[in-house]
């Protein structure tokens, strides 16, 4: 079970600051920047690369979620959302997650 299934299931503590039937948003525990969250869908699928056609509806709604997400969070004048998908890139819990970041002038790659 990934840590953050635990965090759904309330068996790890975090600072959530969104939820509904599909997914949870809460605050990442080594901020990158002055917002810095990520957005989870409840049910398990490890990266983006596992998604599939059945997911596609989750998909929108996370999408959708993190851009009202940021706004809620003040992030009006924009806001990064990123997924890494894979070891290779970066990823280190394996359950499908969006960084939302915003709050100071942020770099692309
Ligand atoms: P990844 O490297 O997989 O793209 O991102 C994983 C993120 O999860 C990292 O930014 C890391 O700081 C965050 N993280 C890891 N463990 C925890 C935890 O127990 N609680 C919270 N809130 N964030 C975590």
């Amino acid at each position: 079970m990934s840590i953050f299934k635990k965090i759904i299931d309330r068996e790890l503590p975090a600072e959530i600051v969104y939820e509904d039937e599909f997914c949870l948003a809460f605050k990442d525990i080594q901020p990158k920047a002055p917002v810095h969250l990520l957005l989870i869908p409840k049910i398990e699928i490890r990266s983006l690369a596992e998604a599939n056609e059945n997911h596609k509806e989750l998909l929108g709604h996370l999408l959708l979620k993190a851009s009202e997400i940021a706004h809620q969070q003040g992030l009006d004048s924009g806001f990064q959302v990123i997924t890494n998908s894979g070891e290779s890139v970066g990823q280190t819990v394996f359950h499908l997650h969006f960084h939302i970041l915003g709050g100071k002038k942020l770099s692309w790659p």
